[in-house]
């Protein structure tokens, strides 16, 4: 069983469906309303622990009613949470989505702001061991540099998922093995527009410039280019009735760290994650049932 490790963000989504994005002073009524579980981390860890792989988490929810339903979700969909602390208010995402697709999203970090270097200090042992350690950016910098030397110093890959978007130091750079920017997320790490296929290859050398090992650029429905100083190219997004496309990156983030850890070459492991983001995009939220795509070989 592939074994990742997860340093990332935890939060409840609280989804209003509104007839438009509201617009300042105004007060708006919503037609619907529901609670879903998300985070970036906390997405990607609940693909790969549905994909089979045993995945520990690093993270921290709060001392509150969505803190408690974040980490029972998170112990159902059998990711291991002894890493996780509670303290202070559980990270928030309110969004407002629109009949036409339109959305709107304040982030509120709360807990994910308290994960200490001390917690990181806790899972040494769990980072050596470990397959793959995945990562995002919406827990503080810190505490991904950090996370970072750990497993540099243990041998262990590093798979950066750079969102959401923002600068990022060279010798932060220099240590990932694999970075799966989008494209707005590549602009902003090398200040290229890289909207054909030339901007896109000069993005990734400026990145493999800089140390990253492999760049992945997710391209939502037209799918992936990715770039390794051996080999580059586009690997097609499968073509499905979209519904929802909330977490699709995430999903495929989950799904590539589990056929990398299991071996899989770059250009299978990204075939078989952009199958699976495919099908979260044909369904609801951000933590779909993976259980018709158990298996991967
Ligand atoms: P988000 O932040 O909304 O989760 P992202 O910008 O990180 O998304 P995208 O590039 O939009 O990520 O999508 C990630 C992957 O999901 C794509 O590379 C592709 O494999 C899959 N995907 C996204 N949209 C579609 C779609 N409409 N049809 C099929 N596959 C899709």
């Amino acid at each position: 069983m592939p074994k990742i490790l997860v340093v990332g963000s935890i939060n409840v989504d609280l989804i209003y469906r509104v007839p438009y994005i509201i617009t300042p002073g105004e007060t708006l009524h919503s037609t619907s309303c529901h609670i879903g579980m998300g985070g970036k981390g906390a997405n990607q860890a609940v693909t790969a622990a549905q994909l089979q792989a045993e995945v520990y988490f690093v993270g921290a929810v709060g001392e509150d009613h969505y803190g408690d339903y974040a980490l029972q979700n998170l112990r159902d969909r059998n990711v291991k949470t002894p890493f996780i602390k509670q303290e202070g208010a559980t990270g928030q995402a309110i969004i407002q989505v629109t009949d036409q697709g339109e959305n709107a999203i304040i982030l509120v970090p709360g807990a994910n702001y308290h994960i200490t270097a001390q917690q990181l200090d806790e899972v040494c042992d769990c980072i050596k061991t470990a397959d793959i350690l995945l990562l995002q950016l919406e827990v503080p910098l810190a505490i991904i540099e950090q996370a970072t030397k750990l497993a540099t110093a243990a041998g262990t890959k590093i798979m950066l998922n750079p969102a959401p978007a923002q600068p990022l130091s060279d010798a932060l750079l220099q240590q990932v093995t694999i970075l799966t920017p989008n494209e707005t997320e590549l602009a902003l790490l090398t200040g290229v527009k890289a909207q054909d296929d030339k901007g896109l290859k000069e993005a990734c050398q400026l990145l493999l410039a800089k140390g990253v090992q492999g760049v992945v650029v997710t391209l939502g429905s037209r799918g992936v280019f990715y770039y390794t100083n051996k080999r580059n190219g586009y690997v097609a997004a499968k073509k499905v009735p979209v519904k929802d496309t909330t977490g699709a990156g995430d999903a495929f983030n989950g799904a590539l760290a589990v056929a990398l850890s299991k071996g899989q070459s770059l250009e299978d492991a990204i075939s078989y994650a952009n199958e699976i983001a495919a099908y979260v995009v044909t369904q609801s939220g951000a933590q779909p049932d993976l259980a018709i795509h158990l298996t991967c070989n």
